[in-house]
């Protein structure tokens, strides 16, 4: 229960000729246009109590090194490069093949619903322990989130009908979400009137579908984000945290905040490496400024011991990181050995790795 496939292959490929043959992915993020290797090499996650981010789900890569060579990692050949080059951050050679494991085709019934924050956060550990995948969008300046259940059925398939589908998910939350996030960039003061209507604007809904229907969905209102994992027992202070700082400054915030969670995995630089994780993602709408928001977010974050999402927007060095990630040390011998001239060296990298 394997595939092999090049690096180079988009996720949506991946999944509809999965599919095609009846099989598919344990767990995937919000989206399907990345690369199977720009998404695993920068740790690219869903949501799930016990199935991991896609990474997670590699069982053997194959890489172009430094030197020209290419190795075959997996468990028992090469281990230690297989530990880190799943998620390798471009760092230790060219990833040219993926082997994922598999699953037999199943459905999911997906309940959204939206909560009121306090009760979600007093639940938190209920609503992740009772649900495969649970994950919630709280709009700042409200009260409001929707909850995502997501959670294995024996069906029958009930997919979105196609009206409802794209008037929930293309008009209102792509088309009227963008119209609102225009209105609140021009007019700042009126993010938090808007925020209260759209966070109350898609109701309770549910449907069965199989897994990359469930799990992805369009996005086509550009934002910047930042997302950082913190241990999974600080999730619920950490957002009390975030909303205390946002409710006392001046800021204004259009976006909702997504927080997911992963079981802790065996990568050296996964944000999940040996630790049960929640992720807490903070986003502006695109061309509104967003130091400032991200600045303090960050503040909040760090103080979690988070480690931030390496294909998103973050200011860690590797001083900080080296301090989060306790197999930081391993990850950077490795590149010493693999990559001692570092033609795969650029900017970005010296700062998150070092020189
Ligand atoms: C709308 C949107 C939604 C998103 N949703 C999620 C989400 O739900 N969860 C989540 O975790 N992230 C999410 N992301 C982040 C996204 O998954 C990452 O930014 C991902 O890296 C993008 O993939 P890509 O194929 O475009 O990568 P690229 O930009 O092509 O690659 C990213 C990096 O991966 C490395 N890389 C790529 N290919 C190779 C290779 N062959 N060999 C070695 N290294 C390589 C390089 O370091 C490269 O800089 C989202 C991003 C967007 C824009």
């Amino acid at each position: 229960m394997t595939v092999t496939v090049e690096a180079g292959t988009p996720l949506k490929r991946l999944n509809v000729a999965l599919a095609r043959e009846g099989l598919s992915l344990a767990n995937m993020g919000d989206i399907m246009e990345q690369t199977v290797s720009g998404a695993t090499s920068t740790g690219t996650h869903g949501t799930g109590r016990d199935s991991a981010s896609i990474a997670a789900q590699i069982r053997g890569l194959e890489l172009v090194t430094a030197d020209g060579s290419v190795l075959t990692c997996s468990a028992r050949e090469n281990p230690e490069v297989f530990a880190a080059a799943r998620i390798g951050l471009g760092a230790l050679g060219i990833v040219t093949a993926i082997t994922f494991a598999v699953q037999p085709l199943f459905l999911l019934t997906a309940r959204e619903e939206p909560m009121p924050l306090p009760r979600v956060l007093d639940r938190f550990d209920e609503l992740w322990a009772e649900n495969e995948h649970f994950e919630f969008y709280w709009f700042p300046h409200t009260d409001g989130t929707i909850t995502k259940r997501n959670n294995r059925g024996a069906g029958p398939e009930r997919p979105v009908p196609p009206l409802r589908g794209w008037f929930e998910d293309e008009f209102l939350s792509n088309g009227v979400f963008q119209a609102a996030n225009w209105a609140g960039r021009a007019v700042p003061a009126t993010v938090p009137a808007i925020a209260r209507i759209s966070s109350r604007a898609l109701s309770a809904r549910s449907y069965t579908d199989i897994p990359y229907k469930v799990f992805t969905s369009p996005r086509r209102v550009r934002f910047v984000e930042m997302e950082y994992a913190v241990p999974r027992e600080a999730a619920v202070e950490a957002v009390r945290e975030l909303k205390a700082m946002i409710d006392r400054s001046r800021l204004r915030i259009s976006f909702p905040v997504e927080v997911r969670t992963a079981p802790a995995d065996d990568i050296t630089l996964s944000t999940a490496s040996g630790r049960d994780t929640a992720y807490i993602a903070v986003h502006m709408f695109r061309g509104t400024p967003y130091r400032s928001y991200f600045t303090a977010a960050e503040r909040v974050f760090t103080a979690y011991e988070g480690r931030p999402h390496w294909g998103k927007v973050h200011t860690r060095t590797a001083e900080h990181l080296a301090e989060v990630y306790p197999r930081f040390g391993e990850f950077t011998a490795l590149r010493d050995r693999l990559d001692p001239d570092r033609r795969f060296q650029n900017d970005h990298l010296r700062r998150v790795l070092g020189p």
